[in-house]
């Protein structure tokens, strides 16, 4: 082999290698940069090793990446928020003075696809110290809602609060808090896409619908945020003071299990409903 033959099959080799490494990004098709010659566009599939023997045209210059390599940035910007990135976002939050007092942000928990979001107002001590939503008493009783009551799994809804953090003493969130935190549990609403939504007391319910008016009037009414259906209704923590208010959640629970094509219970769908919850 002589001096040109080798030089051209360290060519050969060098153009070989940068196709290999276009077509790992991902770029399906590469273009010849002279605008005179009037070539093919050159897949990265197609082998240019040859023969050592054999006569052969030089190759054209370094060929030019039509298609623009995307950033993993660029990537993220374009897709809609998932909850795991809405998770990355809220980070180490310390957006508002709750963070000062938390042990675990409470994200929230269940199916990222569910048909029904529960959103509660904050989360209490358990919740704090286990990171997860709903798992104190209140929790039990929610759960008992959904999985004796309307006969789902509590992993096939999605279970979250207005704020991440656990307010002091369970005091409810203050203005500046929701302010701070509300933005997230409206992502994650946007990202599930929920057919409806409960709202569990005063605190999700004024603040998601924007009303001042109290949860006494409100729950059991339906009602909308960006085009989901509302069904406000007592936090399972009232319940669990005022037992005797059972019937009315249930009540409310029926018109989602309504409205979702859930079948009720027979035994449940007379005026005794409440039983279950
Ligand atoms: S309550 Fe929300 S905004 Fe405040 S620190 Fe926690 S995650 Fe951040």
């Amino acid at each position: 082999m002589n001096d040109l033959q080798k030089e051209f099959l360290d060519i050969v080799a060098d153009v070989r290698a940068h196709l290999e490494y276009q077509r790992a990004l991902g770029v399906k098709s590469i273009e010849l940069p002279s605008p005179g010659v009037q070539k093919p566009i050159v897949q990265p599939a197609v082998s240019l090793s040859l023969p050592e023997e054999k006569t052969v045209v030089a190759p054209a210059a370094p060929p030019v990446v039509k298609e623009a390599v995307k950033s993993p940035a660029t990537v993220q910007s374009g897709k809609p928020a998932t909850l795991e990135s809405i998770r990355e976002e809220i980070g180490d939050c310390t957006r508002c003075k709750l963070h000062k007092g938390r042990t675990n942000i409470v994200f929230g928990e269940g199916d990222p696809q569910a048909a029904i979001v529960f959103v509660g107002e904050g989360p209490g001590f358990e919740e704090d110290q286990q990171g997860r939503p709903f798992v104190g008493a209140a929790g039990q009783l929610l759960t008992d809602i959904i999985e004796k009551g309307m006969k789902i799994k509590r992993a096939e809804v999605y279970i979250c609060n207005i704020v991440k953090c656990r307010p002091p003493n369970n005091r409810n969130p203050e203005p500046d808090e929701v302010e701070a935190c509300i933005g997230f549990v409206k992502k994650q609403i946007q990202a599930i896409k929920p057919k409806v939504i409960v709202t569990l007391g005063n605190v999700p319910t004024q603040n998601l619908l924007g009303t001042k008016q109290g949860i006494t009037k409100m729950r059991g009414t339906w009602q909308e945020y960006e085009g989901i259906p509302v069904m406000p209704t007592f936090h399972p923590s009232y319940l669990l003071r005022s037992p005797g208010e059972k019937g009315k959640v249930w009540e409310d629970i029926k018109k989602v299990m309504g409205r979702l094509g859930i079948a009720v219970p027979a035994k449940e769908s007379g005026k005794e409903g409440h039983r279950s919850c």
